[in-house]
């Protein structure tokens, strides 16, 4: 289903496409249940995803990626949402919330220590911004970083890293000058494991994507070299800010994904599901919610890939990247909760996969910034203009 709606896709993202689907059919759908129900993080499926480049999408060649364009990133993070949202977001935090940063703003040196073993998969990454108290006013940082010397003492615990629990390097910001506000705060590339003074909290016990691994990450007197700091001291916020810009095209082509597995399974069902004598897709209401899911999928899909390409032609995306998941997120909730309509009582249970779309679907109107944040970056944007 959906196969005719393509984008104008080249030949390559096709390719790439065809190969992530049946990658995510064969391999990801059948631990999708387990990976839910059992809070279940498929490490198994990492060497895997490796092997495809999927964990160095668009890294290029010389750092040992894919080299592939953020368009291919998108179609990849869709697929794989298709089967399980938890397997999505492990390798859309990796390589857009950790590779991208470390691509964008690493020195050389940066780029061939960490960037070989991410996209291989022997590292495993994630992005370190939130913290207990700040979550959608990101420039009031508390994690302290101090200098002292040639290295930087952090203090301070950041809140709902996903990989947190699994990664190895962590992309963490920090705040040293607290009187210059946003323009006060670092960013550093951190070696997470047997590193004294970092320390994982206990895995959240989430409602959806239960599979993607979350938990905070302390640091108390950790110390780092000057070398570990990511672009200049002081760019912190314009790091963490471009990076989500990329980020909300994963998420949106997440949240797609996901809508898509509420609409396919709908029609599967619809065409079974006998009611009055007739399968109950004879139905004018079930046709029409069928209808408006594939009409908002397909909306949401041509935002988040039009981003995308922007993302590809180094044209500004900020706007696009942040329409994209706002109308995306709120379209996937939607999807799913019409996806359970058409199920009736079974849809509420855990013996069909459609109450699982809503839990996995909600999550993406509140990560990478709310929805509540998206439509101010967007007005943001449009009264810049
Ligand atoms: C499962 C999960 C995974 C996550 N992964 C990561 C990760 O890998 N790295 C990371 O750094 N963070 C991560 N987060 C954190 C996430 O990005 C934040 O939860 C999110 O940005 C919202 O911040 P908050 O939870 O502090 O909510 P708050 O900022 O406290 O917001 C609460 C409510 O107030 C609204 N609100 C706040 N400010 C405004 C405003 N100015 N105007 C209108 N409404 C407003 C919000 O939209 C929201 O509805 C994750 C969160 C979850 C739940």
């Amino acid at each position: 289903m959906l196969d005719s709606f393509d984008f104008d896709l080249s030949e390559e993202q096709r390719l790439v496409r065809q190969t992530a689907k049946d990658f995510a059919a064969s391999e990801v759908a059948p631990l999708a249940r387990k990976v839910d129900h059992e809070h279940y993080f498929p490490k198994e499926l990492i060497p895997k995803l490796s092997s495809l480049g999927f964990m160095g999408v668009f890294t290029p060649e010389a750092y040992g990626g894919a080299e592939l364009d953020y368009v291919s990133y998108g179609v990849v993070v869709e697929e794989l949402a298709r089967m399980c949202a938890s397997t999505s977001v492990i390798v859309s935090a990796h390589n857009s919330l950790c590779i991208w940063p470390i691509l964008a703003f690493g020195t050389e040196e940066q780029k061939k220590k960490y960037l070989p073993k991410l996209a291989s998969g022997e590292y495993l990454g994630c992005f370190a911004l939130s913290e207990p108290g700040t979550g959608s006013d990101a420039a009031r940082q508390t994690c302290s970083s101090v200098k002292e010397g040639t290295s930087w003492r952090i203090n301070g615990v950041k809140n709902w890293i996903t990989n947190g629990p699994e990664a190895d390097i962590c992309v963490l910001f920090t705040m040293e000058k607290p009187e210059l506000k946003h323009k006060g705060i670092n960013c550093f590339i951190i070696e997470m494991k047997n590193h004294e003074g970092v320390s994982t909290g206990k895995k959240e016990d989430k409602l959806g994507i239960c599979g993607s691994p979350t938990s905070n990450i302390s640091f108390e007197d950790t110390l780092v070299g000057d070398e570990q700091l990511l672009g200049a001291p002081g760019d912190g916020f314009k790091i963490a800010m471009s990076t989500l810009d990329g980020g909300r095209i994963g998420i949106a082509c997440q949240a797609v994904g996901i809508a898509r597995a509420a609409l396919e399974d709908s029609v599967a069902y619809a065409q079974e599901r006998k009611a009055f004598g007739q399968p109950i897709g004879k139905f004018q209401s079930i046709q029409n919610y069928i209808a408006d899911m594939s009409c908002r999928i397909d909306a949401a899909r041509l935002l988040a890939l039009a981003a995308a390409k922007r993302k590809d032609a180094g044209v500004p995306y900020g706007r696009e990247a942040a329409q994209a998941k706002l109308f995306a997120s709120e379209m996937s909730v939607d999807c799913a909760l019409k996806g359970i309509q058409i199920h009736g009582g079974y849809g509420y249970v855990k013996e069909f996969n459609v109450e699982r779309y809503l839990r996995d679907a909600k999550i993406t109107e509140i990560y990478e910034g709310t929805s509540e944040i998206q439509r101010l970056v967007i007005a943001g944007h449009l009264f810049k203009a």
